[in-house]
């Protein structure tokens, strides 16, 4: 399948990358669903998300040959894209349900909100580096994925224009939980967050009432740290 063409700049210099999707990517997809399975992933509607989104698009071509391995890859700004197992716990984690809102902080690639998309969620993302938020927003809509929101901004924030949310996302290792993520959440809602400096817990809260929250760990991930903004 064909997407069309794309100017990306997740280098330096601009480079023509054509959006192109093969049966070869398709196998290599299914193969990464099984391994995601083997460690662990049930939730099938996310092996199922992971089977579909040519994550080999959202990499810069050199990382073609690479994009369906398990592993974390650099993109534009110093910043990563999210190993596969990675983003498909956190997704297993929201237990996404059709035209659930969800805000995410730290678009990056937009691999992450392109998996939540295909859940059939409404996606609100936050992105503070505005290479990234650019590339991103280009990229998407060419692969037929539509978020309801993505922004530049200061993640720390949230985005309280559009609260509350059936779940919130946070995809960059933070030294604290932002107190406004939490005020944004809806009663009953899920806060996912890596906790820490240099390793992170996984982290999930769910929102009891106004003022409890029930905590939840599992266990140790690595991320690029979630950022004070600059602006
Ligand atoms: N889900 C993304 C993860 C990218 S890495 C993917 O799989 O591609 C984490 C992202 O969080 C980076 O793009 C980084 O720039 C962004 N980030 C860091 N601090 C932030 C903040 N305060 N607000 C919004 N985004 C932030």
């Amino acid at each position: 399948m064909y997407f069309g063409i794309f100017t990306s700049i997740f280098t330096k210099i601009n480079v023509t990358q054509i959006l192109k999707d093969t049966a070869k990517h398709q196998g290599l997809r299914n193969q990464l669903a099984k391994i995601l399975e083997e460690k662990g992933i049930t939730d099938k509607s996310v092996l199922d998300a992971i089977k579909k989104i040519p994550r080999h698009l959202f990499l810069n071509s050199s990382f073609e040959d690479f994009a369906y391995q398990d592993k974390a890859f650099p993109i534009a700004a110093g910043q990563t894209i999210s190993q596969p197992y990675t983003v498909a716990f956190q997704s297993q984690l929201l237990q996404v349900k059709k035209d659930d809102k969800i805000l995410e902080i730290g678009t990056g690639s937009g691999y992450q909100t392109a998996v939540l998309c295909m859940l059939g969620a409404k996606v609100f993302s936050v992105e503070r580096q505005n290479e990234l938020f650019k590339i991103t927003s280009a990229l998407l809509p060419k692969l037929g994925i539509r978020p309801k929101h993505l922004s530049f901004g200061d993640g720390y924030k949230g985005l309280p224009n559009h609260a509350p949310f059936d779940s919130i996302i946070v995809t960059a290792g933070a030294p604290i939980i932002p107190k406004p993520l939490m005020a944004q959440l809806k009663i009953g809602g899920r806060l996912v967050i890596p906790l820490g400096e240099n390793e992170q817990v996984m982290t999930m809260l769910i929102r009891k009432n106004e003022t409890q929250f029930e905590k939840h760990e599992f266990g140790e991930f690595r991320f690029v740290p979630l950022l004070e903004n600059k602006n």
